[in-house]
């Protein structure tokens, strides 16, 4: 396979650790380079590992020269210059590696940055400090090998290697900028589908629940019935279903308003559901002023339990109502049922026949004079 980074003598700085350890580097380069072309095995693991190998050895390394600056007392402009440098490239390095998802080829821009910054590091900066050493070897002054250096090794390829190094710094600064506008986005992201998460859920609540009463609607109780029945059938366990209707509803309107006749279904609805101590017990609105309540797991002493408090709740409001043959005060009739649910023909969880065996009670109910509850 084909070694992204080429050794050449031109990069020999004549310190055998130094250059050792340039070495080492370069081969660590060449090995993520590969582990990013390999098409087989455990991709992500091996640049991971090799990455984490590669960020390790950088921070030694950097930890290295500037020691053996310190060592030799080199001129602080250089060693503030190259200090900067190695800050900037672990700083840019993570940067990059974090954003590969990002890049349409992550191997060719880590690799490829990684191998220029080098070459142009060990070319430039790096030959620059091993000279300003074997002068200071020799026993010039730190401060007039620095001098000697800026003046004298100003030559072409010195300035150009300054230009390509501006370059590069703004490249990376872009990076970096790309980077965080890369990261900003992604996060608005986040926030904006958590906000539409919160709004579709907005949305099914709103479309379970009854606009005037702000209890379920027939549609979510129906959907609640067949769970319910047939988990129910499943577990051999009994359902329980009160019908529930105003007693003489359309003559409160015709007395009262349809403004009234409104809020009197809220209280009534109000009122209903205040009678329920489980949590997996609803009441529904079944359509107009017909209400219906569902009691899973409950049989039909439970169920006209609930019944009778349900009868006695809506009186105890004691809304007036001149209109009604029941009473003076607004009442409600119900029609209670308990059962194992059974089922009729195929796809038939035996909801049908617990509403009807309900329907038919309420009509009982009101037969019988209203403001009371009849068992189906
Ligand atoms: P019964 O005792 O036999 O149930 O007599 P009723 O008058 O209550 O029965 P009926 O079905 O004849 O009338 C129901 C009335 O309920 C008619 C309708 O205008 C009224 N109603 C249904 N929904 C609403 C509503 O949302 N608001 C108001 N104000 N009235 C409603
Ligand atoms: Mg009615
Ligand atoms: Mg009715």
């Amino acid at each position: 396979m084909d070694n992204a980074f080429v050794w050449d003598n031109n990069f020999v700085t004549g310190f055998d650790d130094l250059d050792q350890q340039h070495h080492v580097l370069v081969d660590l380069f060449n090995e993520l380079n590969h582990a990013m072309l390999n098409p087989l095995g455990d991709r992500d693991g091996m640049l991971a590992d090799v990455y984490g190998r590669l960020l390790a050895y950088t921070e030694y390394h950097f930890r290295e020269e500037e020691d053996l600056m310190a060592q030799y007392g080199v001129d602080m402009r250089h060693v503030q210059n190259h200090r900067s440098m190695h800050q900037q490239f672990v700083q840019q390095i993570q940067t990059l590696w974090t954003q590969r998802a990002t890049m349409s080829d992550p191997s060719a821009t880590l690799v490829g940055f990684l191998t220029s910054w080098l070459g142009l590091h060990i070319l430039g900066i790096d030959q620059s400090m091993a000279r300003q050493i074997i002068a200071i070897q020799g026993g010039m002054s730190p401060s007039k090998a620095y001098e000697i250096e800026v003046k004298f090794h100003d030559n072409g390829t010195q300035a150009l290697l300054r230009l390509i190094g501006k370059l590069y710094t703004a490249l990376s600064a872009q990076n970096m900028q790309l980077a965080l506008a890369n990261q900003n986005l992604e996060d608005r992201v986040v926030l904006r589908t958590q906000e539409l998460e919160a709004a579709n859920a907005r949305l099914r609540a709103v479309s379970r629940t009854d606009a005037l009463l702000g209890i379920a609607n027939r549609s979510h109780f129906h959907e609640r019935l067949e769970q319910i029945c047939a988990l129910a059938l499943r577990g051999e366990r009994p359902v329980g279903v009160i019908m529930i209707d105003v007693d003489c509803f359309k003559a409160f309107n015709d007395r009262y308003g349809h403004l009234r006749g409104d809020e009197c279904l809220q209280k009534v609805a109000k009122a209903l559901n205040a009678c329920l101590h489980r949590t997996s017990d609803l009441v529904a609105r079944y359509g107009g002023e017909e209400l219906v309540v569902l009691l899973p797991d409950t049989n039909l002493e439970g169920a006209q339990e609930v019944a009778r408090r349900m009868v006695q709740a809506v009186a105890e409001l004691a809304i007036p109502h001149q209109g009604s043959v029941a009473a003076e005060i607004v009442t409600v009739s119900a029609g209670v049922c308990s059962q194992i649910p059974y089922p009729g023909k195929e796809g038939d969880s035996g909801s049908a026949a617990l509403l009807a065996c309900a329907d038919a009670a309420l009509y009982r109910a009101k037969a019988q004079g209203r403001n009371q509850f009849a068992v189906g």
